[in-house]
């Protein structure tokens, strides 16, 4: 019998990515032969994003656009899969109707039996069960992400509650992996030839709480470091009120633990914070960073601002340029508040205007820039470890790396435009050139020059 054929497209973020690796794992573990054309393939998956309006759009746009391999293609069975069939279930199927089967973000892993079921003229469309799934290390899982680059996710779920969230639904309670387990994943992709490993969950800080374990993060990165497998160690997800001593000691003794986090503390003003159900002010995060960067010198601070929540004032607004303009973070994502139906946010009053959203987005945006680049221009004519990624994006004539402190899909690269790099190595660069979000350099030999090559 012929393999049937399948082709997998992966939405929103480096978590639903795992998702995605381990249906396109489970399928072929089934039989299934995967085909990076959708016009090659017998079963089209799309794996969906939905946590904002702006991502269920995008996941829309893309099954309407996947379903024309119905009619010029060989597809003869259209998968929706994940966070969209999970947050909206029935109505989908009703709205739907050139999709053939939706399933919830825990039940993909069934997915051979419920395709053959489809095909042998099984009716139901839809299979959304409570979020409750955890893979494990034996979870088939079909690596997608270049070979030197690993995703290992330590916990599915969320207890916090953002009010202005759909993630905890859709998720469902938090839920930590075994440390073993994840040490015999961590193994496996090593063996695969990841030399960066991200740690990833929607609160990766969180980790063992749900067993009462405080320590469960530094006890999982001190395990993982004295595993001497991976060149770097990043931990991606954080909530800034879990961060510990114990954490920042592990961080401190370990060298392949990149001096790098990411906090997402999406505001500052103590009023706001409340109302989107979370905790601290200015005046405690202001102790935080200092606490991290006397604790960390070299550390990399990656956070998330949110602007435009319900009731956000001017006051509000400028509390929080002043905190951005004092604080510098090296990195920093800023978003508009997206109204969430089903959410305790979305029915709050003083809703800001759409351009006042943008404006003060494009006004944080400005200043991270002038931030970021200022940064930049300090590492000139340094020379610093490069993970190589291989050739640019953008033009053969490039090469395309990271530093420790550039996460991989969110932050900035290092464009390579002299000497030689091997894709998957860690290389020494020196920066010649510096720009807000990139930076320029060159390879160079251990000595630090770049004309022996
Ligand atoms: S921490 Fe808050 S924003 Fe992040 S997934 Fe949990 S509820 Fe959502």
């Amino acid at each position: 019998m012929e393999p049937t054929t399948v082709y997998l497209t992966s939405l929103g973020c480096p978590k639903n990515r795992v998702d995605s690796e381990v249906i396109l794992g489970t399928l072929m573990s089934g039989g299934y032969e995967p085909v990076e054309n959708p016009l090659e393939a017998q079963v089209i998956v799309v794996n969906t994003c939905s946590f904002i309006e702006s991502a269920t759009q995008e996941s829309i746009d893309t099954i309407l656009e996947l379903a024309q391999a119905k009619e010029s293609g060989l597809c003869r069975l259209l998968v929706v899969a994940g966070c969209l069939p999970q947050r909206y279930g029935r109505k989908l199927v009703e709205s739907m109707p050139e999709v053939d089967l939706f399933v919830g973000t825990s039940s993909f892993v069934q997915l051979p039996a419920l395709i053959t079921n489809c095909q042998t003229g099984g009716v139901e469309r839809l299979l959304v069960e409570p979020p409750r799934y955890l893979m494990t290390s034996q979870t088939p899982r079909a690596l997608s992400a270049p070979f030197y680059r690993g995703y290992l996710k330590i916990a599915e779920g969320c207890d916090n509650r953002c009010t202005f969230c759909t993630i905890p639904a859709i998720r469902g309670p938090y839920r930590s992996r075994p440390l073993e387990d994840l040490l015999q994943e961590a193994e496996w992709l090593a063996s695969e030839g990841v030399v960066e490993l991200n740690l990833i969950a929607q609160d990766t800080t969180a980790y063992g709480s749900d067993s009462g374990n405080l320590t469960g993060l530094p006890d999982l990165l001190k395990a993982l470091a004295k595993t001497n497998r991976f060149a770097w160690i990043r931990l991606l997800y954080g909530y800034p009120n879990r961060i510990n001593h114990a954490l920042l000691e592990v961080m401190k003794s370990h060298d392949c633990i990149c001096d790098y986090l990411d906090l997402p503390f999406q505001h500052v003003s103590s009023r706001l914070l409340r109302a989107m159900g979370r905790a601290g002010s200015v005046e405690e995060f202001h102790r935080l960073v200092a606490y991290l960067r006397t604790s960390l010198p070299r550390i990399t601070l990656r956070t998330t601002f949110m602007v435009g929540f319900p009731g956000e004032t001017e006051a509000d607004f400028q509390k929080l340029y002043d905190f951005v303009e004092q604080t510098r973070f090296h990195r920093l994502g800023i978003f508009t508040y997206s109204a969430e139906r089903g959410t305790k946010a979305a029915r709050m009053k003083n809703h800001v205007p759409e351009h006042i959203k943008k404006e003060r987005l494009a006004v944080i945006a400005d200043l991270q820039e002038r931030i970021s680049l200022d940064y930049h221009k300090r590492l000139l004519d340094t020379v610093q470890p490069v993970l190589i990624e291989g050739t640019s994006s953008e033009t053969d004539l490039l090469l395309e790396g990271r530093l420790a402190s550039q996460a991989p899909e969110v932050d900035g690269r290092v464009l390579i435009n002299k000497g030689f790099g091997q894709v998957g190595k860690i290389m020494p660069v020196r920066i010649t050139e510096a720009h807000p979000y990139d930076i320029v350099g060159e390879v160079v030999n251990p000595r630090g020059r770049s004309d022996l090559f």
